[in-house]
């Protein structure tokens, strides 16, 4: 296949990327100088070996460790637990600088009209909470974007910890998010709103 065409579909395989954006990026690294491309090439070859999922997060990290820097700093607030869709959205929070307690991430959301939780860590994260609640865990606050999709996983989730763990606590974000968006393109205002008007 023709190098300029094979590279166009890969970048197609990106979550949004349409073949236009795909092509443009492809330009892109056409007009850029070779050390600019081997510095992709280096960073992608690296996402493999140094990058792994942190065991009670479940966020990807590159730290040296097993357990992630967030999950193995004391002074965070083991009262609040955060879950997350993606790392995008941990990150987002994160850079936001309002919130200071633990995190997971579920992995996605559900897709609507479908029961299945297909690749999402809902008993991975059901399974965690009796030791959270012995560290001092008091509230969970679910993090989720204002879209269908979010609020389906926010219902779900608030229920199946309803039923296993009546007595915590359990939150979701105020919509001061507008209706749609993702947490990862929400300004820090928003979330730090967000945040505060939880309930
Ligand atoms: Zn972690």
């Amino acid at each position: 296949m023709d190098p300029i065409e094979r590279l166009s579909r890969l970048f197609e395989k990106f979550p949004g990327i349409g073949p236009r954006q795909a092509q443009r990026f492809v330009q892109f690294l056409l007009r850029s100088s070779p050390s600019a491309r081997r510095e992709l090439i280096d960073a992608i070859q690296h996402l493999g070996g140094s990058v792994r999922e942190c065991p009670e997060c479940l966020r990807h990290h590159a730290g040296s460790k097993k357990v992630c820097a967030l999950c193995s700093d004391a002074g965070r607030d083991v009262h609040l637990l955060a879950v997350v869709a993606n790392d995008a959205d941990l990150s987002a929070l994160e850079k936001s600088g309002t919130y200071h307690g633990r995190y997971f991430v579920l992995g996605g959301t559900l897709h609507l009209g479908s029961e299945q939780a297909t690749g999402l860590h809902l008993r991975e994260l059901l399974r965690s909470v009796p030791a959270r609640l012995d560290a001092g865990l008091e509230e969970l606050i679910l993090a989720f974007p204002a879209n269908p999709e979010g609020d389906a996983t926010a219902a779900r989730l608030h229920a199946e910890i309803q039923r296993g763990f009546p007595a915590l606590k359990v939150t979701m974000l105020g919509r001061g998010l507008s209706t749609g968006s993702e947490l990862e393109y929400a300004d820090h205002e928003t979330l730090k709103s967000a945040f505060e008007n939880r309930r």
